[in-house]
C-alpha cells in the first residue's frame, strides 16, 4: 500500500495549483512523480463534437495542447500498464473521461483508490474551468441557435481584414431573409428552426475566412463581409439560395430569398464618396447601418433584392423622411383624396362597384401611393391615411346619395397595420355611421396575410365587420402564400385577382390554367371573383369563358376624380363584352 501522506500531499498541491492557476505541465509532472502516475490525460468524449467546434474555422474549441480529443496534462513516455477511466456526465452527456496511467507492474491492489479518484475530480474541475471559459469566449462571438458568429465577431473581423485589404475594397452586406416565416407555416416551426441553421450555416459558406466573414445578427438577419471584387458571383449566388433535406421536412427544397441592402465602400456617409479611405473610413457601425438602410429601401420602396447604398439612395432616403415630416400636416390640409375606379360586369356592362384609390396632392403635384404607402405602412402611420380615405369616401359615398343617386358599393383599402389599432372595427362602423351610410354602402380590401400571427387576427376582422354587415374582399389573390387555405378559413365576400395573373390569361401558361382553377373554387365556394388591371376585351373574353364576370381595369376606366365618378354615378353603365365574338380578334 502507498504512503497516504505523500499522496495526500501531492492532491492538496494540485488543488493549489488549481485554484490559482499556475499549473503547467512541469507541475503537473511533479505531482505525476510524486504519485507514481506515469501519464494523466482527459479525453472529451465527444457525443455531438460540433457543440465545440469554432464554426468560423472548424477548430475544436478544447485547448491548444490537444491531441484528436484527448488533451495530455502530463506523460512521461514510458510505456503503462494499468489505466484508471473516471466518466463524468453533464445532462445525460457522457462529457468528460479522466485517465491516469500508471508503469507496468503497478496493480489495482497496491493503490489507495479513493486518493485518486479525488485526482480525478481534481482533473476534472480544471477542465471544467478550461472549457467554461472557452465556451464564454465562443459565446461572445457566436449566435447561439446556429452556432455561426454573431455581430461582435463580425465587427472584430472587419478591424481585422481592413488592415490587409482597403475598406473601400471590402463591400457589408446586410441579408434579410425575404419570406422565412412561410418554411415555419408550411413545415412547422421545427422545421423553421433546422432551416434556420441550414441556411446560416449556407450563408457561411459562401464566404471566404481568409478575408471575408458572415454572421447571424438574430431574427432572420445576417451581415457578410464581402471583397467588392466578389460582389456580382455572391449576387448570383445569394439570388439562388436553396436549402434541402431538412430532418423534419425530407424531401423539400426550399428556396431562400433574400432582400440584400449593401455598402460597398465606394461611399461614404452620406452616400458620395468622401474621398476617405482605410482608417479613415467611416466605421462598421456606419457601414452595418448604411447597409440596412438600403436593405429597407429595396423592402419597402424599391421592392428590388440587391440594392446599394449610393446617392441616389440617400436621396430617397431623404424623401422618405420627407413624406414622415410631412404626412400629418399633409391628412389636416386634406391632401390625400380618394380616387374612384369602377368595377364592372363584363357581361352586361353595369356598373357594380367602385374602388377608393389614394392620391396626395401635395402643392399641386401629383403622388402615387406606391411612393408613399410603403413608408407609412413601415413608419406606422397608414392607420391614419386609411381611416382618413375611408371617411373621404363615406363623404363621397353620402355626397352621391345627397345628389338622388344610387352609388354601387365602394371599396377602400384597409393595410394588415389595422388589425393592431384597439377597436379598430367599431372605429370603423363609427364612421360609416356618422356618414349616415348602411354598412353595406362599404367594403374593406385587405391582402392577404403572411404572417401566421396575422392570420388569426385576420380571421377574428373578418368575422366581426361581416357581422356588422360590411363586404371584404381579399385583395391581391394569389400572391400570398396562404391563399387556399385562406379562402377555406376566412368568410370573405370577394376575392380579387391580382393583375399580374390578368396579364397572363391570355398566355398559354401556368397563370392561365391558375386563375381558371382560382376562379372555379371561388364560384363553387359561392365567392364573388373580381379580376384586376383588365386592360383588353380579350382578357375580358377569357376572363368571362372561366366563369368571372367582374372585372376592374383601365379597359372600362382609370382611378378617377369625384367628378368625373359622379358622372359614372348618373350614368352606370359601360359597353358590355359580347361573348359572340369570343376568340375572333
Ligand atoms: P390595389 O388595391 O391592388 O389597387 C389596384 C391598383 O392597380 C391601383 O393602383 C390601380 O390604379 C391599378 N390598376 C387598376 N387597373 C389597372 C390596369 O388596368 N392597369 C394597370 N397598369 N394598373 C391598374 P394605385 O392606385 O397606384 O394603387 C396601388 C396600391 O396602393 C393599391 O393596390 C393598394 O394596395 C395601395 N393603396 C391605394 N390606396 C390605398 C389606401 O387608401 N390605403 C392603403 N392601405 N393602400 C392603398
Ligand atoms: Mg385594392
Ligand atoms: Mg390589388
Amino acid at each position: 500500500m502507498q504512503d497516504n501522506q505523500e499522496l495526500l500531499n501531492g492532491i492538496k498541491e494540485l488543488m493549489h495549483n488549481t485554484v490559482y492557476e499556475t499549473l503547467d505541465a512541469e507541475a503537473y509532472g511533479e505531482i505525476c512523480r510524486k504519485v507514481n502516475v506515469s501519464k494523466m490525460y482527459y479525453d472529451i468524449a465527444l457525443d455531438n463534437p460540433e457543440r465545440y467546434r469554432d464554426q468560423t474555422n472548424g477548430k475544436l474549441i478544447i485547448a491548444d495542447e490537444m491531441r484528436a480529443d484527448k488533451i495530455i496534462l502530463y506523460d512521461n513516455g514510458e510505456e503503462t500498464g494499468l489505466t484508471l477511466t473516471y466518466p463524468y456526465y453533464y445532462g445525460d452527456i457522457e462529457y468528460v473521461h479522466a485517465f491516469i496511467e500508471f508503469p507496468k507492474g503497478v496493480s489495482k491492489e497496491d493503490l489507495d483508490l479513493e486518493v485518486y479518484q479525488m485526482m480525478a475530480d481534481l482533473i476534472y474541475v480544471i477542465v471544467s474551468r478550461k472549457n467554461m471559459r472557452q465556451m464564454l469566449d465562443f459565446a461572445e462571438i457566436s449566435d447561439p441557435m446556429t452556432g455561426i458568429p454573431n455581430v461582435v465577431y463580425i465587427k472584430r473581423r472587419y478591424a481585422e481584414i481592413i488592415k490587409e485589404i482597403p475598406a473601400e475594397e471590402v463591400s457589408v452586406l446586410f441579408i434579410n431573409l425575404r419570406n422565412f416565416k412561410y418554411i415555419n407555416e408550411v413545415a412547422g416551426s421545427k422545421a423553421g428552426d433546422e432551416a434556420m441553421v441550414s441556411i446560416a450555416k449556407k450563408l457561411l459558406s459562401l464566404v471566404d475566412v481568409r478575408y471575408e466573414a458572415c454572421c447571424r445578427l438574430g431574427g432572420d438577419n445576417f451581415v457578410m463581409l464581402i471583397r467588392s471584387e466578389r460582389m456580382e458571383e455572391l449576387s448570383a449566388q445569394l439570388r439562388n439560395l436553396k436549402i434541402s433535406d431538412l430532418e423534419s421536412a425530407p424531401n423539400q427544397v426550399f428556396k431562400i430569398a433574400c432582400w440584400v441592402g449593401v455598402s460597398d465602400g465606394k461611399t461614404g456617409k452620406n452616400g458620395v464618396s468622401d474621398g476617405k479611405t482605410g482608417k479613415n473610413r467611416v466605421s462598421i457601425t456606419d457601414r452595418l447601418n448604411e447597409a440596412a438602410a438600403a436593405c429597407n429601401i429595396g423592402k419597402g420602396n424599391l421592392k428590388k433584392d440587391i440594392v446599394y447604398y449610393d446617392g441616389e439612395l440617400v436621396r430617397m432616403m431623404g424623401d422618405n423622411r420627407k413624406i414622415v415630416a410631412i404626412f400629418k400636416p399633409a391628412v389636416k390640409n386634406q391632401e390625400f383624396i380618394p380616387y374612384f375606379q369602377a368595377k364592372v360586369d363584363m357581361t352586361s356592362g353595369e356598373l357594380v362597384g367602385f374602388e377608393a384609390l389614394c392620391r396626395w396632392i401635395h402643392k399641386g403635384e401629383f403622388i402615387y401611393p406606391d411612393r408613399f404607402i410603403p413608408v407609412l405602412d413601415k413608419e406606422g402611420l397608414i392607420h391614419e391615411l386609411d381611416m382618413a380615405i375611408f371617411s373621404a369616401t363615406c363623404k363621397s359615398i353620402r355626397s352621391w346619395k345627397d345628389m338622388g343617386y344610387k352609388p354601387p358599393r365602394v371599396s377602400s383599402n384597409f393595410s394588415r397595420k389595422n388589425l393592431y389599432v384597439p377597436d379598430i372595427e367599431e372605429k370603423m362602423i363609427s364612421v360609416i355611421r356618422e356618414h349616415g351610410l348602411e354598412t353595406s354602402d362599404v367594403e374593406v380590401e385587405i391582402t392577404e396575410s403572411v404572417r401566421e400571427a396575422d392570420y388569426e387576427r385576420l380571421i377574428e376582422f373578418v368575422g366581426t365587420l361581416k357581422k356588422y354587415g360590411v363586404h371584404i374582399s381579399i385583395d391581391d389573390f394569389g400572391t400570398g402564400y396562404s391563399s387556399l387555405s385562406l379562402i377555406h378559413n376566412i368568410d370573405a365576400d370577394a376575392i380579387k385577382i391580382d393583375k399580374s395573373f390578368v396579364d397572363e390569361v391570355i398566355s398559354e401558361g401556368k397563370a392561365r390554367i391558375l386563375i381558371e382553377s382560382i376562379i372555379s373554387i371561388a364560384n363553387r365556394l359561392k365567392m364573388s371573383v373580381i379580376a384586376e388591371g383588365v386592360e383588353t376585351a380579350d382578357q375580358g373574353r377569357t376572363l368571362i369563358g372561366f366563369g368571372c364576370n367582374y372585372a376592374q381595369g383601365y379597359y372600362y376606366s382609370k382611378p378617377v376624380d369625384f367628378e368625373t365618378a359622379t358622372g359614372i354615378v348618373a350614368n352606370p353603365s359601360f359597353e358590355p363584352i359580347g361573348m359572340a365574338a369570343f376568340g375572333d380578334s
